[in-house]
């Protein structure tokens, strides 16, 4: 008899979903997260009443039907996930409105005629979110150039996503873009991007601050290494990182684990004491108007409940080039380096700045580059055999948290099939 019969190494949104699922279905389920809060990439901090969003900042109201459903499922209506109701904007000397909008692509959101056209061209072909693969293996940087490339789809991809235009696929991106919907339609969870995670973490039984130090499989079981303990489960599910797979279970054997890198990304959020910003909510900014800021996200137009009133919220992302850099920078230099930047996008930025709070991934999202591509598919074939199986957006190569919960369904019922058959 084993300690449990699943054992769920990661509380992001794809490990308590799996765990959701099987405990509904009556099995002994245990999830180990090593941070002492759940929700990994899709976390909030409150602080002197600020709510802070410190990586996932939105969803949207269409493609994300597998989130969409498992919120019903947990009573968490659309009221709880208002409509953000602002856009996005591009910044060529100034902030030009229109990004990820029909209207943009009319009236240009800073593009040349020319680029726009190609863009229309480039949206034509079939993207899957599910199977990134069938699409163009190309990244980002072959499958389109000029204008197109650098004043929409290189400060989108590092803006959103932290990756490298020249490393990154750009059929994930392009699946994405084109199942989603128009910016004006993306919605923010009310009482923070951790709504879900808290959810399903009421309903599941979660062990905070317990990293998971290593993984071993005895073919019919597998065991795990906790915090000085050892457990025994008839299942385990690794819902983190790829990167993180192959620290813990170096035995992995997986091409495309190992091929599986992952975009850094550093954030520094700004609590203001004056609310900044008039019109869009996130102001991408490419590589040649700015080589430090990635993104910047006004949180208090986001929703106006994440800083006090007359208070302000800003979110400067780092240029996936400084990133890396940064990762290991202190947070001084991490916020007065990037404040610096900003300060010239938003005047006044500066003065308006209280406390920083910084936030790093050394995991941010799956980089999708075209070798991890071409292994996808076969990895995911493979998966439900074993004592060990998988979850997380990576599983889908998809930079987006719906991926993360459909890894989630997938794997348990995969679980569930593998137990119906002993
Ligand atoms: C900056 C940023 C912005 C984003 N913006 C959006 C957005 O706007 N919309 C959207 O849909 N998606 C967005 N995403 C993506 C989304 O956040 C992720 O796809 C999703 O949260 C991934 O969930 P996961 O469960 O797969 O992984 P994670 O959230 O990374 O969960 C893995 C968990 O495992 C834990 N862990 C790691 N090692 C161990 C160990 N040894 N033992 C135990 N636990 C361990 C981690 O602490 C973490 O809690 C964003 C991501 C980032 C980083």
């Amino acid at each position: 008899m084993t300690d449990l019969d699943v054992a769920v190494i990661g509380a992001g949104v794809a490990g308590l979903t799996t765990a959701f699922r099987l405990a509904s279905a009556g099995r002994r389920v245990r999830v180990f997260e090593a941070a002492d809060v759940v929700g990994g990439r899709m976390t909030t901090v409150r602080e002197d009443g600020f709510l802070i969003d410190t990586g996932a900042e939105q969803i949207p109201t269409t493609g994300y039907p597998q989130t969409w459903s498992l919120l019903g499922e947990l009573g968490i209506g659309r009221e709880q996930v208002p409509r953000i109701g602002r856009g996005i904007a591009l910044w060529r000397g100034r902030a030009r409105p229109g990004v990820a909008s029909t209207r943009g692509l009319l009236t240009g959101a800073g593009l040349s005629v020319r680029a726009r056209l190609e863009l229309l061209r480039l949206l034509r072909g079939r993207f899957d979110l599910e199977r990134p693969e069938d699409s163009t293996h190309a990244t980002v940087a072959q499958a389109c150039r000029g204008d197109l490339l650098d004043y929409l789809c290189q400060p989108v991809v590092s803006g959103f996503f932290g990756w490298d235009a020249s490393r990154s696929a750009i059929a994930p991106f392009l699946a994405l873009l084109t199942s989603i919907g128009p910016a004006s339609t993306w919605r923010t969870y009310r009482d923070g991007m951790d709504t879900l995670a808290r959810a399903l973490a009421e309903r599941v039984d979660v062990t905070t601050s317990a990293p998971v130090e290593r993984v071993v499989d005895d073919g019919s079981s597998a065991r795990i290494f906790v915090r000085g303990a050892e457990l025994s489960a008839r299942s385990v599910v690794l819902a983190v990182p790829a990167p993180v797979v192959r620290r813990v279970y170096p035995e992995h054997g997986s091409e495309f684990i190992d091929a599986c890198s992952f975009s850094v990304v550093v954030k520094a959020h700004l609590l203001l004491d004056r609310p900044l910003g008039r019109r869009d909510y996130v102001v991408v900014v490419p590589t040649a108007e700015n080589g430090t800021v990635a993104t910047i996200i006004f949180d208090h137009l986001k929703h106006p409940g994440r800083a006090p009133e007359n208070r302000g919220l800003v979110t400067v992302m780092a240029h996936p080039s400084v990133a890396a850099e940064l990762l290991g920078a202190p947070d001084a230099e991490v916020a007065a380096r990037l404040v610096d930047a900003a300060e010239r996008l938003v005047p006044g930025l500066r003065a308006a700045v209280g406390r920083v709070v910084v936030r790093r991934f050394r995991h941010a999202l799956p980089e999708a580059t075209p070798r991890a591509l071409a292994l996808r598919s076969g990895f995911e074939a493979g998966l439900g055999g074993g004592a060990v199986d998988y979850a997380g957006d990576w599983v889908y190569l998809s930079p987006c948290s719906e991926a993360a919960v459909r890894s989630g369904v997938r794997a348990a019922r995969r679980l569930a099939r593998k137990e119906e058959r002993v």
